[in-house]
C-alpha cells in the first residue's frame, strides 16, 4: 500500500483527534501517503479529501471533537452510495481506509471490505458499547466529565437535602452510568442491561433518609428511559424532593484525558500496521491492556458485555 485514507464518522468523541494524529504520523513513518477525508462517509462520496502532512496534525492531540469533522450519511447505507465512495477512493489512488467511529461506522467499513475495498476500524465513541475492546476512545473523558458534574450537583443536593436523578448518555449501553455511579458513590445505578426493581430503589432511598442521609444520587443511563419520568415516579413514591438533571451534550466534548490520548495513539497507530499488513475488515481494540484486532463482522454480530461484578459491588457499597 502506498496511499491510505482516514475518516471519522458517527458521533464525535474526545480522543478522535489523537487517533487521527497517530494514523497520519504512523503512515508517514512507514513512508505511506495519507489522505484525510472530511465529513465521514458524506465526504467520501463527495471526494472531499486532501493529503495530510506531519504538520496537519500538529497541536490537535489535546483537542476534543474531530478536525476531519463527522457526519451522518444515509446515502452510504445504499449500494450506490458505497460504489460512489469506492470510485472516489480509486480516483485518488487510495489503497485502504481507516474508519474511526462507532458500530454504525463499522457497518459502512464492513460493506466496503465486502466489496473488495480494505478497511480497518478504530473504536471511537463515548458509549463504550463495542465488543472486542475493553474501552473505546472517548469513554474515559466522558466519564470524567460526568463525575465532575455529579460532584457539583452533590454540593447542592447536600445543601438542600434533595434526591437527584442524573441521566447520562450511553445509548443502549450502561457503562457510563455504571462507572460514574460507582465512582461517585451513587445510591442507585439504573442500566438497560439489568432491570432494577423500582421498589428496591425506593427502599434504599427510604433507608438512607431514615438514617439521616442528607442527599441521594441516582444515576440513570439514557437507555433505561427518561430521567424526568423516573424522577417524578420517585418523588411520588417517597415524597422526597426530587430533581432531575440530564447532562446531555457536555458529555461529548472537552479535552481528552491522558487515558483517551494514549488509547487513541495506540489504536490509531495499530490500525495503520494492520492495514499495511494487508489484513482487511478488522477492528483494532484493547483487551487486558494488550492491542488486539478482530474481524469487524464478528464485532458487529456480538454484543458488548457490561461488568456485572462492578454492578454487584455498587449495590454492596450503597447498602
Ligand atoms: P456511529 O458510528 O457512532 O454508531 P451511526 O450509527 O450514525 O454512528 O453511523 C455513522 C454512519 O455510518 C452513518 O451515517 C452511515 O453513513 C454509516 N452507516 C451506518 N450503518 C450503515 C450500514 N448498515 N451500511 C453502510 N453504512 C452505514
Amino acid at each position: 500500500m502506498e496511499k491510505i485514507g482516514v475518516l471519522t464518522s458517527g458521533g464525535d468523541a474526545p480522543g478522535m483527534n489523537a487517533a487521527i494524529r497517530a494514523v497520519v504520523r504512523k503512515a508517514i513513518y512507514h513512508g505511506v501517503d495519507v489522505y484525510g477525508i472530511k465529513n465521514g462517509y458524506q465526504g467520501l462520496i463527495d471526494g472531499n479529501m486532501e493529503k495530510m502532512e506531519i504538520g496537519s496534525v500538529g497541536d490537535i492531540i489535546q483537542r476534543g471533537g474531530t478536525i476531519l469533522r463527522s457526519a451522518r450519511c444515509d446515502e452510504f447505507k445504499t449500494d450506490e452510495g458505497q460504489e460512489k465512495g469506492i470510485a472516489q477512493l480509486k480516483k485518488f489512488g487510495i489503497d485502504g481506509l481507516i474508519v474511526i467511529g462507532g458500530d454504525g461506522s463499522f457497518r459502512g467499513a464492513q460493506k466496503l471490505t465486502e466489496k473488495g475495498y480494505p478497511c480497518v476500524g478504530v473504536p471511537g465513541t463515548i458509549d463504550n458499547d463495542i465488543s472486542g475492546t475493553d474501552f473505546t476512545i472517548g469513554f474515559d473523558t466522558a466519564l470524567n466529565t460526568i463525575i465532575e458534574a455529579i460532584d457539583k450537583i452533590r454540593d447542592t443536593a447536600t445543601s438542600h437535602e434533595r434526591t437527584y436523578v442524573i441521566e447520562v448518555m450511553g445509548r443502549d449501553a450502561g457503562d457510563l452510568a455504571l462507572w460514574a455511579g460507582l465512582a461517585d458513590g451513587a445510591e442507585s445505578i439504573l442500566i438497560p442491561e439489568k432491570s432494577d426493581d423500582f421498589s428496591e430503589v425506593i427502599d434504599r432511598l427510604t433507608r438512607g433518609h431514615e438514617r439521616g442521609k442528607k442527599h441521594s444520587i441516582i444515576v440513570l443511563a439514557e437507555g433505561v428511559g427518561s430521567g424526568f419520568s423516573y424522577g417524578q415516579r420517585i418523588q411520588e413514591a417517597t415524597n422526597l424532593e426530587t430533581r432531575v438533571t440530564v447532562l446531555g451534550h457536555i458529555q461529548r466534548g472537552g479535552s481528552p484525558t491522558a487515558q483517551d490520548r494514549v488509547l487513541a495513539s495506540r489504536l490509531g497507530a495499530q490500525a495503520v500496521d494492520i492495514l499495511l499488513s494487508e489484513k482487511a475488515g478488522r477492528m483494532v481494540g484493547i483487551e487486558n491492556n494488550m492491542l488486539v484486532d478482530h474481524d469487524i463482522q464478528e464485532v458487529l454480530s456480538s454484543k458488548h458485555h457490561i461488568n456485572f461484578d462492578m454492578y454487584k459491588l455498587s449495590k454492596e457499597l450503597s447498602i
